[in-house]
């Protein structure tokens, strides 16, 4: 089947699922989920609308609004939204793509999404964030609901967005019900759900040290990339575990902390609130005497040796030659926090490397940074009892959940996947297999394909 040439991420999500498909032996066992991937390919529903709002000048601007309903097998459509200049129906459509054998990776009832804006956040002020915020609400609000499609966060939407879209539902549609995750403690938001992709990404990263015999986090060095919500959490629980975190980055430079420093709590907390302002890491008070400004550049290259790599900014934020050179400075683990973060070409290396006698292991998001849906989707259960659960009964479902995807990952590479004596298993060939499966069964049993 061919897709259009125009869908650059879309096609590139869709080929690093059947490039591992077909290096398993599914297919030769199941002829017949050749036709279950041309169906699971087509997005259900496409909804795109206008979104026209006033700015603080008075001034009538206009953006692009979209929701992706993918895949609804396994339960509501269920995704972030994305603000972001970059949003396109090619970026919605492999965001949307991952998320459904993401969310089928958590065991929980959910379908697959995503939608957003082209709307940049950037040098907007927070009047301006909340016309646009009511204004993309009321378009979207006839097309999502409690159990039809229940969107969240992504880059350029955190709490303060969510909570004006829930205001514009509730008042639109004049119902109170949970429609979008991520909400506000109070108004039936779940604990945890902020910390929960960095966590969840952290605990997948656990199993993978501690499978491969080698320690835990403690006194590991880490380099991090981006400074988001999944960035600031992924560094908090480094450190709370012993790691030494040497880098941050956003889309303006990165920061390398230098010698013998290391990113503390009061170093991340402060970039949270200088990310909260929607202003650049330049206006990190440390940025010139313990850490290393470098304007324009991804960490990758920059942070020397290195045991573990966690990628949480973006999309194709790892190249081929940025993996190289982790490789050759000793990485061990590298785990996406971000969706698609690495390249085709940098997971070709890394997966070269887990064949090698180096033995590096990575990790693809829909597998290490599944946490954060996986608490949505305890968000939703929470708001349907209508009882908020404790913290420690929220995490420690996390802390199952992410060691439920690994250990699936594990025995679907290989039952799939030839592998060499004493070669680590593919965590990105056994978590597509197993997030596949697991929606085009459902698929089948719904009649979606036969
Ligand atoms: N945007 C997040 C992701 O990529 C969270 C989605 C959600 O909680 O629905 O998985």
């Amino acid at each position: 089947m061919s897709h259009l040439p125009a869908e650059p991420e879309f096609e590139q999500a869709y080929k690093e699922l059947v490039a591992t498909l077909e290096n398993s032996s599914l297919f030769e066992e199941h002829p017949e989920y050749r036709t279950a991937l041309n169906v699971v390919s087509i997005p259900e529903r496409i909804i795109q609308f206008r979104v026209v709002w006033e700015d603080d000048k008075g001034n009538l601007q206009i953006n692009r609004g979209y929701r992706v309903q993918f895949n609804s097998a396994l339960g509501p459509y269920k995704g972030g939204l994305r603000f972001h200049p970059t949003v396109n129906l090619s970026i919605l459509k492999f965001l949307g793509f991952e998320q459904i054998f993401k969310n089928a990776l958590t065991g929980l009832n959910m379908g697959g999404a995503k939608g957003g804006a082209d709307f940049d956040p950037k040098g907007k002020s927070d009047s301006e964030i909340r016309r646009f915020c009511e204004a993309f609400m009321r378009r979207l609000c006839q097309h999502i609901g409690a159990e039809t499609d229940v969107p969240a966060g992504d880059i350029g939407v955190g709490g303060r967005e969510i909570g004006y879209m829930f205001g514009a539902y509730r008042k639109e549609r004049n119902k109170w019900e949970g429609v979008l995750t991520g909400k506000g403690l109070d108004w039936g938001g779940s604990l945890i759900r902020p910390e929960a992709t960095g966590y969840g990404l952290v605990y997948y990263v656990e199993h993978m040290i501690a499978h491969a015999g080698k320690g835990s986090f403690k006194g590991k060095r880490v380099a991090i990339s981006g400074s988001g919500n999944v960035a600031q959490y992924t560094a908090l629980k480094c450190i709370e575990l012993g790691a030494t975190v040497v880098s941050l980055s956003d889309s303006t430079g990165c920061l390398i902390a230098e010698g013998d420093a290391a990113f503390t709590p009061a170093h991340v907390n402060e970039i949270a609130a200088i990310k909260l302002a929607r202003k650049p890491l330049t206006q990190f008070s440390n940025a010139t005497a313990q850490f290393k400004y470098i304007p324009g550049a991804r960490p990758w290259v920059h942070v020397g040796k290195v045991d573990i790599a966690l990628p949480s900014a973006t999309q194709n934020e790892v190249s081929k030659e940025e993996a190289e050179t982790l490789v050759k400075n000793g990485v061990q683990f590298v785990a996406e926090g971000s969706n698609m973060g690495c390249e085709q070409a940098a997971i070709d290396v890394f997966e070269a490397a887990r064949r090698g006698k180096g033995g590096v292991w990575y990790a693809p998001g829909k597998a290490s940074n599944a946490g954060g849906v996986a608490v949505s989707g305890l968000e939703m259960a929470q708001n349907s009892s209508r009882f908020n659960w404790t913290a420690e009964r929220v995490d420690e479902r996390l802390q199952q959940i992410m060691k439920n995807i690994f250990e699936l990952s594990i025995a679907n590479a290989e039952r799939y996947v030839k592998a060499e004596e004493g070669e680590l298993p593919s965590l990105v060939a056994g978590g597509n297999i197993a997030g596949f499966l697991k929606v085009v069964q459902a698929m089948h049993d719904q009649g979606d394909w036969w």
